[in-house]
Order: structure tokens, then sequence, then C-alpha cells
């Protein structure tokens, strides 16, 4: 290894040579001292513990502490040469550990040793055993053991950092290597500014590292975490309070309304009174758009809370000052709708004047040639598309506004496209239907404000939530074809979302689904094609107008039986997930989801908000299959429980299976956040974001604090970009 000098810059290829060095950027993406030195334990164990043997998970990688019983070595029978076996034991479970022609290895490993052993468990006709392991006897080579009794006594508490790691980097290679580097680095430049770091008593840098990786006793590494974890927090404020500056400091375009514009003649003609929140969040947006500094804002607001209609109302304040809007939605079928309801809400007069238009990917030549020409020449004052529209293709004439619909399907990357588009950056907004409790706003999009539309129009009548447990009440199926078969006498409209297409299908949109491992459910996910020929021959539904909606329709067939919903020509309408964003039929009443343990939090949330958008109350019918008590179970029980969605949110964000102890995940790439915990860390992400705030108010451009800077440098190199597009 090199000698002196080594900084956290320092490439880790360097230092160690490639080919050391790559194994590491493979398996973590650590490409600096940095990132290996941020590549925390996720847990410690200690020489004076021993690991239960009898849970180990045959198939994993692991990591135990354990004591030498047994060694034996002999030739093997059918081939030539040895074969060294030592039987390992917590106390009541016992692990083979299998050398070949390794004699050797019984000299070391002493009946009677502890030690720390890695590798691959694997099931040997009845016993457990590892391969060739990686391992690490405690007592042998250091003279602390057998030296005075408090000093022995010590070492067996020293805890033993464990590290995420995979089969060929154990954890004890991964701890040689950071002992190795930390000897090397004298210094380690602190971020998180003196006077802060005094007064909230944290460690220096170097000294947190030291601790995290090398403790003597667990209070070590606790101090180590607290200092780091803040430090993670305020770098990433820092870095995201720094993005919003930047973007700030380019001015643009300011966008007024004229005073007898599209704006006043469409608020003239407005059939309902906008909400009060409606109207606040409207002159924010207002606010904003006549400033020479782009709008970066996030409204987030209810399904049916009425965003759309402030968004719109945006869109018109920058036709009248001669500009275009853009409106993105993460489907075709939204695209589509959205403008159909733009065009709906204008009226006729205003949509020959704005000429909203229409480009996704599904246009043909003609159609595509002709949205074109109308959006260079700026004719079409809204454009509404899909990502078709970030294409190299589409130039606009004057693009004032880009209006994102449903962040959580968009990536920066996307956002940052269109934003250059324009002649001079265009503003930005973008609407969510998932809430988002305040701590995750500020940890992710801390470079946006935020408005919030809380209120529902008035005369909404509700939605009430059931679960429908079919492993309890299988025959309670039935009764869900009931219920729906009165709302359609009743007048009313049925929605019904499977989690797959067909029984051979998996999942078509499990964004935000959870993970399958989760729902431990081995029958094939309920799906459109069966769900729909059970209604057609349910007697219930004799009659019964039903449509089916899908992704490997094409767009024409989506559009007609979308349109056709919309129209009431259809009564009950079987479909994915496709309808989850942005669908609105007001005349829809019941939303039915099967297999609902199946799909995330917010994704049963989204598709609630389908129902109870008209003045008739809604219904919402959670059929599944998940045994009561399961995690599974939970979520579906938690989404029926309530409707406000911030708790929700909340509900969902702790439901979600966390890393370890360090909240680390086991092989926690250079993008994620190691150890704050949005979940948990609220608090901490305020104080950190105050603390960010004051240092960039004082020195914006942060030549007085080049560690600090560094440190964000290193955060955005494809960090903190990678975690805001995970959203
Ligand atoms: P969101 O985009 O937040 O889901 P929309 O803007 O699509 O909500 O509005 C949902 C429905 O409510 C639409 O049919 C819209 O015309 C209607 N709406 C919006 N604002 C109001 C209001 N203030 N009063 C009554 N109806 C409203
Ligand atoms: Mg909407």
């Amino acid at each position: 290894m090199a000698a002196a000098g080594v900084e956290l810059d320092t490439p880790l290829a360097v230092l160690l040579g490639g080919r050391a060095a790559g194994p590491y950027r493979t398996a973590f993406g650590h490409e600096t001292v940095a990132d290996l030195l941020a590549h925390y334990p996720r847990r410690y164990a200690q020489r004076g513990e021993l690991t239960a043997i009898s849970e180990l998970p045959v198939g994993d990688d692991v990591t135990i502490v354990a004591e030498v019983l047994q060694v034996r070595s002999r030739a093997m029978k059918q081939r030539h040469g040895s074969i060294v076996e030592a039987r390992i034991s917590d106390g009541k479970g016992i692990l083979t550990l299998t050398f070949f022609n390794q004699k050797w290895r019984a000299d070391q490993l002493r009946p009677g040793l502890r030690g720390m052993f890695a590798g691959k468990v694997t099931d040997y006709h009845g016993t457990l055993q590892l391969t060739h392991p990686e391992y690490e006897l405690f007592d042998q080579d250091d003279e602390r053991a057998t030296a005075s009794p408090e000093v022995a006594a010590r070492f067996a508490q020293q805890p033993i950092p464990i590290y995420p790691a995979t089969a060929s980097l154990t954890s004890m290679k991964i701890r040689k290597l950071i002992g190795e580097v930390l000897d090397q680095v004298t210094d380690a430049p602190d971020p998180v500014p003196a006077s802060v770091a005094g007064e909230r008593r944290l460690l220096s840098f170097r000294r947190a590292l030291e601790l995290i990786h090398r403790p003597e006793v667990d209070a070590d590494w606790r101090r180590a975490r607290d200092t780091l974890r803040f430090q993670e927090a305020f770098v990433l404020q820092a870095a995201l309070l720094l993005q919003r500056q930047r973007a700030r400091a380019m001015p643009t375009t300011p966008r007024l309304a004229d005073d007898d514009g599209y704006l006043t003649a469409f608020d003239a003609a407005l059939p309902f009174t906008l909400t009060d929140d409606q109207v606040a969040v409207g002159a924010e947006i207002t606010r904003d758009l006549a400033s020479i500094e782009p709008m970066n804002r996030l409204v987030q607001g209810e399904v049916g809370s009425g965003k759309t209609v402030v968004a719109l109302r945006g869109m018109l304040a920058v036709a009248d000052s001669g500009g275009q809007s853009a409106l993105l939605a993460p489907t075709e079928v939204l695209a589509a709708q959205h403008l159909r309801s733009i065009v709906r809400a204008l009226g006729p007069d205003l949509s020959a004047e704005l000429m909203p238009t229409l480009l996704t990917g599904q246009l043909t030549a003609a159609e595509r040639k002709k949205a074109l020409l109308r959006i260079v020449t700026g004719q079409a004052r809204i454009v509404v598309g899909t990502h078709a529209l970030i294409g190299d293709a589409v130039e606009f004439f004057d693009l004032g506004l880009v209006v994102v619909d449903e962040q959580h399907r968009f990536g920066v990357d996307q956002r940052e496209a269109l934003r250059r588009k324009g002649a001079t950056p265009p503003h930005v907004l973008v609407l969510t239907a998932t809430p988002i409790p305040r701590t995750v706003a500020m940890t992710v999009f801390g470079d946006l404000d935020i408005s919030t539309i809380a209120q529902l129009p008035a005369g909404r009548q509700g939605i009430e939530s059931f679960v429908v447990p079919l492993a309890d009440h299988p025959r309670w199926e039935r009764r869900v074809w009931e219920r729906a078969a009165e709302e359609i006498a009743a007048g009313h409209q049925v929605f019904v979302v499977c989690p797959a297409i067909s029984a051979d299908t998996t999942e078509e949109a499990d964004a935000g689904g959870p993970d399958p491992a989760e729902t431990h459910d081995a029958r094939p996910p309920a799906s459109v094609e069966a769900i729909s020929a059970a209604a057609r021959v349910d007697p219930a539904l004799a009659g019964a107008r039903i449509g089916v909606l899908h992704g490997r329709m094409n767009s024409d067939e989506k559009d007609a039986v979308m349109g056709a919903f919309a129209a009431g020509e259809l009564d009950l309408l079987v479909a994915t997930t496709v309808i989850e964003v942005g669908v609105d039929v007001p005349n829809a009443t019941a939303m039915i989801v099967f297999d609902a343990d199946r799909f995330g939090v917010s994704q049963l949330h989204q598709l609630r908000g389908r129902v109870g958008r008209g003045s008739a109350a809604g219904l919402c019918l959670f059929v599944t299959n998940a045994e009561a008590g399961s995690l599974a179970r939970e979520r579906v029980d938690a989404v029926a429980a309530t409707l406000d969605g911030f708790e929700l949110a909340q509900v969902d964000l702790d439901l979600r299976r966390e890393g370890d102890v360090l909240g680390a995940t086991q092989s926690g790439g250079r993008s994620s956040l190691r150890l704050v915990r949005v979940a948990r860390d609220g608090e901490l992400i305020g104080q950190a974001r105050s603390v960010a705030a004051q240092v960039l108010e004082d020195d914006p451009t942060l030549d007085g604090a080049p560690a600090l800077a560094a440190a964000i440098e290193r955060r955005l190199t494809g960090t903190t970009a990678d975690y805001i597009s995970r959203a």
C-alpha cells in the first residue's frame, strides 16, 4: 500500500492498485477512500457472544462467532488428498468447517479457541457446514487475551464490527482493509462547522471514523454514529439547498397573467368556487411565475383535491404572457385523459385559441409532425404528453412552464431535460397525490418549495373502505359482486383492479408495491383475465356492461375503453394499475381491489382515490387472501383504517423494511443514505437543514468551508440525484 498522504478523495485504485480496488467498486460502488470509510458496520459482534447456529439460514453468507470443539484430519476416500473437518459450536448447535488439502488448518483450529467464521452455509447430509470459510481466531495472536484479567475482560467485550459483505469480500477482509486505510488517513476535514460541532458535542470526523470502525467499547460506536448521522443529514441538506440556490441563480422570464386574458376568462366560466387551499396555492404559483427566479414547486394534495385545476390556471397565466406550457404525464392513458379534461375545462372557445396538443410516442408519423409543428411555432400554448415530450426532436417556441404530474414516476434527470428546453429555464410545477411526510419532503425534495392542498372540494361524500378477507371467508367473493351490482343498479360505475393481466404474467406496474418476497403468497395473482371472466358469468352482474383495460392493449384500444367508461357506456371496468393515477370519472363510486396485499400502501390509497370524486359516496373493497396479522395484511388494514394520506405515508415508512442496526442495507451502495432514517430522524433532519441554511446564508459560495464543499461534491456525484429519483 502507498505511504503517507492518503486523503478522503484518494481513489482506491491509486491506493490499492486497480486489481485490489476493483472488487470494492463492483460490490459496493466504492471509488475513493471516503467511500470505503463510509462503509459502516451493520452491527457489532462480541468475542464473548456466540451466534445461534440452529438459526443460520442455509444458502446465506454469514459471519458468526463460535468455539472450536474438535478437529480432525484424514485422507479422502475416493480421491487423492486430505480433508480437515472442524466442528464448531455455539454451545447448542454444531456446524462443520471443511477444508480440502489444507492440513495445516488442523494446527490452527485448536479445540477451545473462539473466533469469527464467515462463509456460505450449506446443508451436507443434514449437517450445516461452511466450506473453506474465512476465519479469525480471537485469543490466539493477541496478548491482551492472556494479559491481566482486566485487559482480558475488556478484550472480550470489545465490539467487533460486522460489515455488509459479499461471498468474496468478507466482513473480515473489509475490516482489515479499513483498518489499514485508517492508519494512513491522518486527517479528515470536518464538513460540519466547528461551532456547530461544539454545540452538539460531536466528535471530530477523523475520530468518529476511528470509533465507528475500531471501537473499544459499545459507547464508542454509538457516539461515532451520532456524529456521522448528523454529518450525513447536514451534508445532504446543504447539497439540496445549494442545488436550489444554483437553480434560482439562473434568471428566467417572468410570466404574468393578463387582466382580461385567458386566465380571467377561465375563472369567470368556472362552474364551481375554488377551495380556500386552491386559492392560496394558486396565489403562491402566481407569485412564483411573476418572478425572475424559476419556480420549483411541489403541490401535494389528496386525489380529487383539485390540483389539476390549479395547475391549469398556472398554464393560463403563462399563455397570457405569450408562453407555452408542457404537462408531463406518466402514461399514455393519463396524457390522453389530461388532454380531454383540459379541453373540457377550457370550453370550445379557449380550446380553439390555446390549441391543447397531445404528444405521445404512439402518434402516427403525420399526427406527430403536425403536433411538433404546432409546438415549435408556439401555436400550441398547452402541450400534454408522456416522456416522448423530453425527446430531442421536440422543440418549443417559448416554453415557460413545465407541469409534472405525479413526480414519483419521473426522475430528476427527466425533469432537468425538460428544463433545458426553454430559452430561459422554465418554471417547474410538480403535482403529487402521494402524500409526503414533512421529513421525507425535506430529505428528498429539499430543492423544491412545497404547497399543500389539504381540503377536498365541498360536497364530497367521502369513501368507506372495507377489507374482504377471503382467507377467513371464501364465500365473500360472491358478496363483492353483489355489492358491485348494487352500485350499478343505482346508476353508478365500478372499477375493479387486479395485480396481473393474465395468470401467467407478473405484476404489470409494481412501482411502490411490496417486495414480492414479503407477500409469502405462492398463488398466482388475481388477473384481469380471470376476474373479468368471473364477473361476466356471475349472476349478480347479468346484463352489466363490462370492459377491460391493461398495459398490453395499444393506446387506441385503451383510449376507446377509457372513453367509453368516462361516457357511462360501461358499468364495470376490470383493469390493472393503468388506472392508478389521475383518472377522473365522477360517476364511478366503487373501487374493488383484488389481491390488495400485493399492492403498496400508497398505491392502494391512490386507487381508492379514483372513487368518491362526485357527489355520491364512494365504496372501496380491498379483497385479500393474506392471513390476519401478516405484514401484507397489516398494510391493507392500515389503508382501510384511514383516509388520511399523510398518516398513511407515515405508516408506509414504518412498515417498510429497513436495514440493520445502522439503517444501512446489507450492501448499501454509494447512493443510499447510510445512517439517517427518514422515518425516525425527522427532528435531526430539520435541525440539520436549518444549520445548513444558516451556513449557506453566511457563505453562499462555501469559499470559507472547503471541507463542506468537498463533502457536497462527493454526495452530488450521482448520489443525490439517484436518491431523489428513487423516491
Ligand atoms: P386532482 O388532480 O387533485 O386529483 P382534479 O383537479 O382532477 O383533482 O379535480 C377532481 C375533480 O374535482 C375534477 O372533476 C374537478 O373538476 C373537480 N374540482 C376541482 N376543484 C373543485 C372545486 N373547488 N369545487 C368542486 N369541484 C372541483
Ligand atoms: Mg389530477
